[in-house]
């Protein structure tokens, strides 16, 4: 199946009900699929034909899924981007896709005209929320213009239907081809899992990176409403979960970190929240622990990345929570365990992690190098070190890339983050390697200290030392106001590592 078909099968199958909630405004069903399919042949009239790019770059509103909906069934390609990213990075992102079309808002329009200056070929800029002129086209404008237009006929569901540029954490941006049949089995099979119902979400994730979009994507598919943010306010979200009695929604640790320490929290009635998934970095067992005692409401942490599209595996409703895991693969869904000769481990033996199933991208845009580095005889090589226990639970131990080598042995920085977490005076830990001339790398833990404590470097070694051997453990703690974040909350290591430089040198 396509993407565009999860409009078309949600208006089929359920009566006209109020889809999207943004700010003061709802849509319906009927009314998304009216926008979408009037965008498409606004598009198609643009000059955006079969294949052809479109960067969809604004803050999460219901114009991005009218966007993403109108796209496809023009019959070309998403390509979704962080509207938080450095001018810079957008142009390299508009140049490497050679997108046509650009569709943003008057918040990020400054940026977009940046990015785009020196390009040979001038994408057309649509905007949300500025009147048309000669540089930009208003969006509502041409859906003004064009009579609506169905489903594509034109690709199928091996074409590409998004291209998502991973945010570089670990190297520069790659963009990762994503099917129809990727990201539809991915939805479908998630909510399988899950026994997901009907029901109203949050659209906390940005809907610019996989995991939000994956999540918009189940809520049409089963029919569901979902509350989209233009940011992650705490009021906002709080106030909502109570208004729309939400059971369940989709976030990253930094945002559950957020709601535990909210302080206004206690105002609102959450009651109705049953779960709340996490994913896209790990989930420290403290904060686990902390927010079911909380909310009284489980989480069930599961692991993915882009390039499955891109849920991998998860905890679910009926099975044991095992904290520190992030649960067992969804269906339609393989994975192994590989040394470095790429031979299967057992059970309990760390190596890394490989994927494979409908889920898996067919690779990077443009870049067969990159490509054939991670999808070999099929199986996706992840990069992730994990590990499986004898029930069939996935740990991720850690990257491969953040894996510390300290005088010849592997140091895995997640043993520590979870144990400093533990500490009643640390509110955030990262552990990262840093270059040092007798070991080779050396251990540093940058922490974030819980307003209003007071705790020592020494102190926190110790604390390390007496919960792990001494030769897993930091030598220096550097404390700072924040850890660098990506704009999915994702930590930025190799930020960190700069940092750590600086301030020990
Ligand atoms: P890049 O690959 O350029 O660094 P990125 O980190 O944004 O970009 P994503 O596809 O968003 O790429 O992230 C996937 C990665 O996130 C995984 O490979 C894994 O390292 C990490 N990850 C996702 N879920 C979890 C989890 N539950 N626990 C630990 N790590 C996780």
């Amino acid at each position: 199946m396509k993407l565009e078909q999860l409009l078309d099968s949600n208006v089929e199958n359920f009566d006209e009900y109020p889809m999207l909630y943004f700010q003061n405004k709802q849509f319906t069903n009927v009314e998304t699929k009216r926008m979408a399919d009037r965008f498409a042949s606004g598009l198609k009239q643009q000059g955006i034909n079969k294949g052809d790019r479109v960067m969809v770059i604004m803050p999460n509103c219901p114009e991005v899924i009218f966007s993403y909906q109108g796209i496809n069934r023009a019959g070309a390609v998403i390509v979704p981007v962080m509207f938080t990213l450095h001018p810079k990075e957008i142009h390299y992102i508009v140049a490497n896709s050679g997108v046509k079309a650009i569709i943003t808002s008057s918040l990020v329009i400054e940026k977009v005209r940046a990015a785009m200056k020196d390009l040979e070929d001038q994408p057309t800029i649509i905007a949300v929320d500025l009147p048309s002129s000669d540089e930009v086209r208003n969006f509502y404008q041409i859906l003004a213009e064009n009579e609506p237009l169905g489903t594509s006929l034109t690709t199928t569901e091996d074409d590409t239907a998004v291209i998502l540029y991973t945010s570089g954490t670990t190297g520069s941006p790659k963009g990762v081809l994503l099917t129809h049949k990727n990201l539809f089995s991915n939805a479908e099979n998630s909510a399988k899992h899950n026994e997901t119902e009907r029901g109203t979400t949050l659209g906390i994730l940005p809907l610019a990176h996989v995991y939000g979009l994956t999540i918009s994507n189940i809520c049409m598919m089963l029919g569901g409403a979902i509350v989209i943010f233009p940011s992650f306010n705490l009021a906002d979200v709080f106030t909502a979960i109570e208004k729309h009695k939400v059971k369940s929604f989709s976030a990253v640790p930094a945002m559950i970190h957020a709601m535990l320490s909210y302080p206004d929290g206690d105002k609102y009635d959450t009651s109705s929240l049953e779960w709340v998934g996490s994913g896209s970095a790990p989930l420290p067992v403290a904060l686990l622990n902390a927010f079911q005692a909380r909310f009284n409401a489980e989480i069930y942490e599961g692991y993915g990345l882009s390039e499955a599209a891109p849920i991998v595996t998860a905890h679910r409703k009926n099975i044991e929570i095992k904290p520190g895991s992030v649960g067992i693969p969804i269906p339609g869904v393989e994975i192994k365990i590989v040394d470095d000769a790429g031979s299967e481990l057992p059970v309990g033996e760390v190596g890394e992690l490989l994927v494979r199933g409908d889920n898996v991208t067919p690779g990077y845009f443009n870049n067969l190098v990159e490509t054939e580095k991670v999808l070999k005889s099929s199986w996706l090589h992840t990069g992730d070190m994990a590990r499986l226990d004898d029930d069939g639970y996935l740990y991720i131990v850690d990257r491969k890339k953040d894996l510390i080598i300290r005088g010849g042995f592997n140091l895995y920085p997640r043993d520590v983050e979870e144990i400093l977490n533990r500490h009643v005076a640390v509110s955030e830990a990262s552990v990262v390697g840093i270059p040092d001339e007798r070991m080779g790398e050396e251990m540093v833990a940058c922490v974030v200290k819980k307003e209003g404590t007071h705790v020592t470097s020494e102190e926190l070694v110790r604390f390390c030392q007496d919960h792990l051997a001494k030769n897993k453990t930091p030598r220096q703690i550097i404390f700072l106001e924040a850890l660098p974040r990506n704009g999915v909350g994702k930590i930025l290591k190799t930020h960190l590592r700069k940092t750590a430089v600086e301030m020990i040198s």
